[in-house]
């Protein structure tokens, strides 16, 4: 069967990753998928601590249909395989069919369904239609998350090869490449980002600075979503000016072995997810610093925050988003930030990974509110908030950019323009890229930006030019 067209954007790949699959799933039993997707399947149960949960879950399914409501993706595809519940159904139906001794007896008595190549193929279909937001979470009296099976789902699939090409390669590179990132960036290219990111930042704040690379003994080891590096220069420079003027730029640093803060193990892979948290926290042991600072990204500032304590044990250092860490400055009195320069209508678009799934809700809007006088609320926001559709790691999978406008962020786009704002601020580098593509798609007269892209702009700098001349010569620039 051809993989390729069976299921859109996702690909079989002949990967040399094989070498490092988990478990040891080195020798394929023959050609036989559902051979090889129960074996993978019987592995993760065997090796992790899923299995309690499947059965649970088994035991207490109702129909209710909440979850059903609270999806946005099905809410706008209409399409009843992307009911939360029949995607869990389907892997539970496996796990009960194969892996429980009553669905075993079950199936010496009577016509149990089997599994097929097909059923699998489907499975690579719809474990990708949802972004694991876990909005249908939220609503489920019997606390199911189907984000959660969506993921342990897309585990299994991956470990007989189907994933999507750019969440795989991007993983390979990350933890078996030269440059050991997502983006291939390498060492001399990101000194030569460092280097313009200063010139940029003096002709613009009026102060001379060096970034701070590989320094020991730091408070802060920097870690941004490495993209953000070539993409989102405003953000990093955000970061900076926080930094240099709350008098901290002697506190932190960037490695130059790893500063990659992505994890796409978190979307489909616990032993990738691992592996890549252990390469982070190996870069802050060398430098022996002291605390992980994670830049505007929601995956990796939960990925960071929720396992390296799982995998590190008491050995994990304590994990930090870049917008805690402003707040704190901002509470302290350390930065000011000038409420005359954002004039236009701002809103704030949640993240689901550091807002449902997180802890961070009211951090940014404090920091917002304290400088932008025409801040406006989504509805819902915060931990209700919509999905951008990118989630779960969809944003990096180009090959269904089509299904990403028109279903998986169709209700973001409404929601969006309903506030009538100017600019969306995304603390995120994978809701900014959903987002950019969204309000083009729609045709939404609404700008992207990080937070620390607005506070680049207010911020005050001690010794540097003020905020209001920044504005004014922005603005004569742009004429
Ligand atoms: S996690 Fe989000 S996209 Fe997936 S089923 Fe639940 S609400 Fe829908
Ligand atoms: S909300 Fe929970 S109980 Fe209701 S249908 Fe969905 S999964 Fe079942």
């Amino acid at each position: 069967m051809d993989t390729t067209t069976a299921v859109p954007g996702i690909e079989t790949i002949d990967s040399p990753s094989r070498r490092t699959l988990p478990y040891h799933l080195m020798k394929h039993p023959g050609d036989d998928l559902v051979d090889r997707f129960l074996e993978a399947f019987g592995r993760v149960l065997e090796f992790t601590d899923y299995k309690p949960l499947l059965d649970s879950y088994r035991r207490s399914n109702t129909k209710c249909n909440r979850c059903a409501v609270a999806c946005p993706v099905l809410q706008a595809s209409g399409d009843p395989k992307d009911i939360p519940c029949y995607r869990t159904n389907l892997l539970l139906g496996i796990y009960e069919r194969y892996f429980t001794l009553d669905g075993w007896l079950k199936s010496r008595f009577s016509n149990a369904f089997e599994l097929t190549e097909e059923i699998i193929f489907e499975m690579g279909d719809i474990f990708y239609r949802c972004t694991a937001c876990r909005r249908c979470t939220r609503v489920c009296p019997l606390g199911f998350d189907h984000g959660l099976i969506t993921r342990l789902g897309r585990y299994v699939l991956s470990l007989v090869d189907i994933v999507p090409k750019a969440l795989q390669v991007s993983v390979q590179e990350q933890l078996e490449g030269e440059t050991h990132n997502t983006s291939k960036v390498p060492r001399a290219g990101l000194l030569d980002v460092l280097e313009f990111l200063a010139e940029e930042m003096e002709e613009m704040l009026g102060v001379e600075l060096e970034f701070p690379t590989d320094r020991e003994d730091r408070d802060y080891v920097f870690f941004c979503a490495v993209s953000d590096y070539l993409m989102e220069p405003d953000t990093l420079m955000g970061n900076a000016a926080v930094l240099y003027a709350s008098g901290d730029w002697d506190r932190w640093t960037i490695g130059l072995c790893n500063y990659d803060g992505i994890n796409y193990g978190l979307f489909y892979s616990d032993w990738h997810l691992e592996n890549i948290i252990k390469q982070l926290v190996s870069e802050v042991d060398r430098l022996r610093g002291r605390n992980i600072l994670i830049g505007e990204c929601g995956h990796a500032s939960r990925a960071a925050h929720d396992f390296i304590p799982t995998f590190m044990g008491s050995k994990a250092p304590p994990v930090l988003n870049f917008m805690e860490y402003t707040l704190d400055c901002l509470r302290k009195g350390k930065i000011t930030l000038d409420p005359d320069v954002i004039t236009e209508r701002v809103t704030y678009h949640d993240p689901c990974n550091i807002a449902r799934s997180g802890w961070i809700v009211e951090q940014p809007r404090e920091i917002l509110r304290s400088f932008v006088p025409d801040f406006v609320e989504m509805t819902p926001r915060g931990s209700d908030n919509l999905c951008c559709g990118g989630g779960g790691g969809l944003v990096s999978v180009d090959e269904i950019h089509e299904f990403r406008m028109d279903i998986a962020g169709r209700m973001k786009a409404e929601q969006l323009r309903q506030t009538g704002a100017e600019i969306v601020v995304a603390p995120c580098a994978n809701c900014k890229k959903q987002l950019k593509e969204l309000v083009e798609y729609y045709d939404i007269p609404c700008r992207v930006a990080g937070l620390h892209d607005l506070i680049l702009q207010s911020i005050v700098i001690p010794g540097g030019i003020s905020p209001m001349e920044r504005k004014e010569r922005a603005d004569l620039f742009t004429i």
